[in-house]
C-alpha cells in the first residue's frame, strides 16, 4: 500500500516512463536518470526514509550526451554463470565414470599450468622486444646527441627521436584503431567486467591478444607515458579464455580437447587464473596476482579455484624468471620474477616516527589520484564527443607521442643537473651539455624506459637528483600520463603512476633532508617507494592486492606496514572526490557492472518496481517477431495463444505457471538442428522471436556437446533458415530448458535480488506471484540501473538509463 502510494505520488509529477516511478517497464527505452539526494554524510534511518520521497528526486542532465555516467548500454550482454540443470545435463553427469571425473579435474590443473606458462612466454617476448627496440632507439639517438654536446645541432637528434617515437606509436595506434579497439588501454576494466559477468565484445579474442601484445611493445618503446604491466593482465586473461577451450574459433581449429569447459562459468574460472598469472608475470607477485583477481574481479570464489589460480601464478612467475635468467646469461640466477623490477631495498629503511610523514604523503597521493582521475575523466568525455573518427584517433595518439618526446627533450635541455658518473650504476648515461665524466640526471628519468627510471628513483644515491629536477619531472610526467591513458593504444596505468609517485616521493625525501638536516631521515628511495604507493593507490583505489603486489615487487617485508597504511589513506582520500579510474572508465562505457554491495539506499524498492512486466508472449497470430532478449521464461500458458499482449498496469499480468527458463542461444541451436517436436507439448515459450517453432522430425537426439560445440559464438538467428512448414510446428523445450531457474517473489526486495545476482552470477531472474505464475523478468541491467553515489560526503541513489547500443 505504502509502495503504490509512493509510486503514484511520484508518477503524477513526471510523464516519463520509469519502473521506479510508474511501475511499468517496456523493455529498453532511454529514461531520464534521477538522483536521490541526502544532505548528510551517512545514510541513517530518516535519510533512508527520505529517499522515497518526491522532494528528493532530482533529474539529471541528458544522457544521450557521450561521456555521461548515467547510462547503461544495451550492447553489453551478460554471461551465464548459472548451470542449466536440464535433462541433458543430468544424463551427461550420470554417464561420467569416476575416472572421467578425475580426468576433468586433472585437466583443470593442466590448463592452469599451460595458462601460466604461455602467459610467461608472452611476458618474456614483450619484455625482450621492448628492451631491444628501446635500446636500439636510445643508442642511436645518444650517438647523435653525444656528437653535438656544443648544442647547436640538437635539432638532428631531436627530430630523429620524434620520428622514431611517432613511427613506433603509429604502429600501436593502427593496430588498435583498425585492428581491435578493445585492445586499447590496460584491459583491466574489461577483465573486471568479464569476471563480474558482463561480456565486453571481443575482449578475449585472439585478434585482441595480438593487437594488445604487439601494440604495447610499440607504445612503450615509443616513449608514451605508459607501462606494459596492465596489458599483461589482459593478455593472461585472453590466453586463459583460449587455452581452456581447446580450440581456436578465429582459426576454426578444434583440438577436441577440454570440451567440458566450453561454458561460461568454467571459462570464467580460467580467466580469473589468467588474470592472476598476468599480474604475477608483470610484478613477480604470485600472491598479489591471486588477490588481484579476488579484489578486482572474481564474482565466484572457492578454495580449489584459489589453489588453481595460485598454481597458474606460480608457474607464470617461475617460467618468466627462468626465461629472463637464461636471456641474461645466468640460468641459475633466478632473480627476475617479473617484468617490473623494483630492485632490492636492502639497507633502505625508515623509522617509526616517519610513519606520520608517510600518512601526509598518502593524503597527497589520494589528492593527486583524484586529480588524475578527474582530468582523465574529462579527457575521455572530450574524446567520446570529438575524437570519433578512426583517423582522428590515430592523429591524437601521434600528437601525444610528439608531445611526450618534446617534453622529454625540453626537460633534458633546460635542466642541467649534471652528476659525476663515478660509481653510479646507470645503464645509458647521457652527457648532453654536461662536462666530460658527468651525466644529465634528468636524462636518467626521461631517456630510458619507465621501468629503468623507476629503478633509478628508488635506488640511485641520495645526491643523484637535484630538487628542481624532480620538481620539473613529476608534474610533467603526471600530465602526460593523464593524457595518455585512454588513448587508442595499449597502455598500462601502473608504471606511470609509480613513476610519478616515485618522483614526487623522492622530492619529498630530498626536501626533508635539506630542510631538516639534523633529522635522521630514511633513504630518499624509501620516500620514492611510499610516493609511488600513494599515487597508485589514489588512482586505482586497490588496497589489499596492491599492498601485496608492491611488497612482493620490493622484496622487503618491512615496508609492508607503511605501504598498507598509505594505500588505505590514499583510497579514502581519493574516494572522497571520485571513483577509481577503472570504475570511471567502466561507467563511461555504460557497462552494467554490479558492485560488491547492494545499493543500500534502495531499501523499500521491490522486484515489482524494477522488473519488466511486458514480457512479450508467444502468440499464434504473430510470426517472425524479433527480440534482442537472451532469456525467456517457459510457462504453462493460461490464456489463449491469440491473446494480445498482457496489458501493462500496476496489477501485474501473469503469463502462466513458471516451468523453466530457456536461453536464446539454446533456442538457436534447437532451431538450427531442427529438433523434432512433440505436438502434445504443453510448454509454451514466452518468447518474442519466432513463434511456434519447429520441425516434425524423429525425436531429438541433441546432446550437451552440440551446445558446447557452438559455444561461444552462437550463430545469429538470421543465419538459421526455417521453412514455412516448420514455422507451424511446436517444439518440446522441456529437455533443454533450465527446469529450476531462480525465481523471486515480486515482493522481494531489490537488495535481496541484488545479492542473488552478485553471489550466484545470474543473468536472469523470473519474478513470480504467490501462485508461482510469471509476472515479470529481472536482469542484471535492471539491477545495475540503481546505483549509489557519493560525493564530498553526501550519498544518494540514482537511477540510470538503459540505452540502445
Ligand atoms: P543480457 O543481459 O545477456 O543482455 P537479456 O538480453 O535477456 O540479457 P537484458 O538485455 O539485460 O536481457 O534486458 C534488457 C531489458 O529487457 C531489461 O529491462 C529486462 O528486464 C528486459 N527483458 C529481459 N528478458 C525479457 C523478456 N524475455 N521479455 C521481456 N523483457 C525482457
Amino acid at each position: 500500500m505504502q509502495r503504490s502510494q509512493r509510486m503514484k505520488s511520484v508518477s503524477h509529477m513526471t510523464t516519463e516512463d520509469s519502473p521506479l516511478l510508474s511501475g511499468e517497464h517496456s523493455g529498453i527505452q532511454p529514461k531520464m536518470s534521477r538522483r536521490r539526494n541526502t544532505t548528510e554524510g551517512s545514510a541513517n534511518d530518516s535519510q533512508l526514509e527520505s529517499t522515497n520521497s518526491r522532494e528528493n528526486v532530482s533529474i539529471m542532465g541528458s544522457v544521450t550526451e557521450p561521456g555521461s555516467l548515467q547510462k547503461i548500454s544495451s550492447k553489453y550482454e551478460s554471461l551465464d554463470y548459472d548451470t542449466a540443470e536440464n535433462t541433458l545435463y543430468f544424463k551427461e553427469q550420470k554417464s561420467y565414470t569416476p575416472e572421467e571425473r578425475l580426468r576433468i579435474n586433472i585437466n583443470r590443473w593442466v590448463i592452469m599450468f599451460i595458462i601460466g606458462f604461455v602467459t610467461a612466454v608472452i611476458a618474456f617476448a614483450i619484455d625482450i622486444s621492448i628492451l631491444l627496440l628501446a635500446n636500439q632507439k636510445y643508442t642511436l639517438i645518444k650517438k647523435y646527441i653525444d656528437r653535438c654536446t656544443s648544442g647547436d645541432c640538437m635539432s638532428t637528434p631531436f627530430s630523429l627521436w620524434v620520428a622514431l617515437d611517432v613511427l613506433f606509436v603509429l604502429i600501436a595506434a593502427v593496430l588498435v584503431v583498425y585492428g581491435e579497439p578493445v585492445a586499447a588501454g590496460s584491459g583491466i576494466p574489461q577483465i573486471k567486467c568479464y569476471l563480474n559477468g558482463v561480456l565486453v565484445p571481443h575482449v578475449v579474442r585472439m585478434k585482441t591478444l595480438v593487437c594488445k601484445v604487439v601494440g604495447v611493445v610499440f607504445s612503450v618503446a615509443g616513449g608514451l607515458a605508459c607501462g606494459k604491466e596492465g596489458p599483461m593482465i589482459h593478455a593472461g586473461a585472453v590466453v586463459a579464455a583460449g587455452v581452456s577451450q581447446g580450440r581456436s574459433t578465429t582459426f576454426n581449429k578444434d583440438f577436441k580437447m577440454f570440451e567440458y569447459f566450453r561454458q561460461d562459468h568454467e571459462k570464467r574460472d580460467f580467466v580469473s587464473g589468467g588474470a592472476a598469472a598476468g599480474v604475477s608475470a608483470a610484478f613477480g607477485a604470485p600472491i598479489g596476482g591471486v588477490l588481484f583477481s579476488l579484489e578486482e574481479g572474481a564474482s565466484f570464489w572457492n578454495q580449489s579455484l584459489t589453489w588453481r589460480m595460485f598454481f597458474a601464478s606460480m608457474v607464470s612467475t617461475f617460467t618468466l624468471n627462468v626465461l629472463l635468467s637464461i636471456y641474461r646469461g645466468d640460468a641459475m640466477d633466478l632473480s627476475n620474477p617479473g617484468l617490473i623490477n623494483f630492485g632490492t631495498f636492502e639497507g633502505q629503511t625508515y623509522s617509526s616516527y616517519e610513519i606520520p610523514l608517510f600518512c601526509v604523503m598518502a593524503i597527497v597521493g589520494g589528492l593527486l589520484g583524484a586529480l588524475f582521475n578527474a582530468i582523465n575523466h574529462h579527457l575521455c568525455i572530450f574524446r567520446m564527443r570529438f575524437v570519433k573518427k578512426n583517423w582522428v584517433r590515430v592523429i591524437e595518439v601521434l600528437i601525444v607521442a610528439v608531445m611526450s618526446t618534446t617534453t622529454a627533450f625540453v626537460l633534458i635541455y633546460f635542466y642541467q643537473d649534471c652528476k659525476p658518473i663515478g660509481a653510479a650504476n646507470i645503464s645509458r648515461p647521457l652527457q648532453f651539455f654536461c662536462e666530460d665524466g658527468q651525466y644529465s640526471a634528468m636524462g636518467t628519468l626521461v631517456f630510458s624506459t619507465p621501468e629503468e627510471s623507476i629503478k633509478n628513483l628508488f635506488h640511485l644515491p641520495e645526491t643523484s637528483y637535484h630538487v628542481a629536477t624532480l620538481a620539473g619531472f613529476a608534474p610533467a610526467y603526471f600530465l602526460l600520463a593523464t593524457w595518455t591513458y585512454g588513448l587508442f593504444v595499449p597502455s598500462g596505468l601502473f608504471v606511470p603512476c609509480i613513476l610519478t609517485g616515485a618522483a614526487w616521493g623522492r622530492l619529498w625525501g630530498v626536501a626533508l633532508k635539506s630542510w631538516f638536516p639534523a633529522g635522521h631521515w630514511g633513504d630518499a628511495g624509501s620516500y620514492a617507494l611510499i610516493g609511488a604507493a600513494a599515487t597508485l593507490g589514489g588512482v586505482v583505489r586497490m588496497t589489499i592486492s596492491l599492498t601485496v603486489i608492491l611488497m612482493e615487487a620490493t622484496g622487503n617485508i618491512s615496508f609492508g606496514i607503511p605501504i598498507m597504511i598509505v594505500l588505505m589513506i590514499a583510497k579514502w582520500v581519493g574516494d572522497f572526490f571520485n571513483e577509481g579510474l577503472y570504475d570511471i572508465h567502466i561507467k563511461l562505457q555504460g557497462v552494467p557492472l554490479l558492485g560488491w554491495d547492494a545499493p543500500v539506499m534502495a531499501v523499500g524498492m521491490n522486484v515489482s518496481d524494477i522488473m519488466s512486466r511486458k514480457l512479450v508472449c508467444f502468440k499464434s497470430v504473430e510470426k517472425d517477431k524479433t527480440s534482442h532478449h537472451n532469456g525467456f521464461p517457459v510457462v504453462d500458458y493460461l490464456g489463449s495463444a491469440d491473446d494480445e499482449d498482457p496489458p501493462a498496469s500496476n496489477t501485474p499480468a501473469t503469463f502462466g505457471t513458471v516451468r523453466g527458463l530457456i536461453l536464446r542461444s539454446q533456442l538457436i541451436i534447437l532451431l538450427k538442428q531442427k529438433v523434432s517436436a512433440c505436438l502434445a507439448c504443453r510448454v509454451f515459450i514466452v518468447y518474442t522471436y519466432s513463434p511456434r517453432v519447429v520441425s516434425q522430425g524423429e525425436g531429438h537426439k541433441l546432446k550437451l556437446k552440440d551446445f558446447r560445440d557452438a559455444y561461444p559464438r552462437f550463430p545469429p538467428i538470421r543465419n538459421v533458415s526455417i521453412s514455412q512448414k516448420e514455422r507451424e510446428c511446436y517444439i518440446d523445450l522441456r529437455p533443454f530448458m533450465n527446469p529450476s531457474p531462480y525465481t523471486v517473489n515480486e515482493n522481494s526486495s531489490l537488495l535481496r535480488v541484488f545479492k542473488l545476482f552478485r553471489a550466484l552470477g545470474l543473468r536472469h531472474i523470473v519474478a513470480v506471484n504467490e501462485y508461482n505464475e510469471v509476472v515479470g523478468m529481472v536482469t542484471r541491467k535492471d539491477i545495475a540501473r540503481y546505483r549509489m553515489w557519493s560525493h564530498r560526503g553526501q550519498i544518494g541513489l540514482e537511477e540510470v538509463h538503459i540505452l540502445e547500443a
